[in-house]
């Protein structure tokens, strides 16, 4: 119950931020979002896709690019927020994003689920917070950018954080239910989910293709931490 707190504090903390720096850091953020996305990708590979395959749960392939296609399908309506950024910028029209909003919070909510497995919470946890934190941001800025007024903003802002805990509580009060190899395909649609949002959150850190030391350091860093988690 306390990891789960934390972790909602630290997502809704990361939205709040937005009100310290109002101006965007580009280059900060764009480093946070390349070793959250090593860190993700890491995991998933080291830690969570040999333990659905080793369990004797059957196509857990199919259910791992369903997870994938499905991130696909949410990021029509989220505009690819997930990624910590926006694509689409409508300026000022003071219209709350209903779709996006809802897709987020799907998103999320998936993510959570497989918190309800202990011995990968540590891991998971670490990651959705990690990837989360630029997302809230990124929420705030583009709710409070595009003239959504405050309160709608916070309230969102704590939907958004709350939802991950909440997956994860339903994942663990469905957990006799989600026996029998159906919780390990849970697990799989959310690893396909972090297969996308992993690569593409890499795939657009990067601009240009060009050499960048730092850049490769922190990837290496979260690739690493993955693996001592
Ligand atoms: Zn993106
Ligand atoms: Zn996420």
């Amino acid at each position: 119950m306390g990891a789960f707190i934390i972790l909602f504090a630290v997502i809704f903390g990361g939205g709040l931020l937005y009100f310290l720096f109002n101006k965007r850091n580009d280059s900060v953020l764009k480093l946070s979002l390349s070793f959250s996305g090593a860190y993700l990708l890491g995991i998933t590979v080291t830690h969570l896709i040999p333990e659905v395959y080793s369990s004797n749960s059957g196509h857990i392939g199919v259910f791992i690019l369903a997870g994938f296609i499905f991130q696909i399908l949410l990021e029509f309506f989220s505009e690819g927020i997930e990624h910590g950024h926006i694509h689409v910028h409508k300026k000022h029209s003071g219209v709350f994003p209903f779709t996006m909003m809802f897709s987020l919070c799907v998103h999320s909510f998936f993510e959570g689920i497989p918190m309800a497995d202990v011995a990968q919470r540590q891991s998971l946890m670490m990651g959705i917070a990690m990837h989360h934190v630029p997302v809230a941001f990124a929420l705030m800025s583009m709710l409070l950018q595009s003239g959504v007024n405050r309160k709608w903003a916070l309230f969102s802002l704590f939907l958004f954080a709350v939802m991950s805990p909440i997956g994860a509580f339903t994942g663990i009060y469905l957990g006799d239910w989600l026996q029998n190899g159906l919780f390990e395909k849970v697990m799989a649609v959310v690893i396909g989910i972090f297969l996308h949002i992993s690569t593409t959150i890499l795939f657009e850190s990067d601009s240009d293709h060009r050499f960048n030391i730092i850049k490769l350091i922190i990837i290496l860093g979260g690739a690493g931490l993955s693996l001592m988690v």
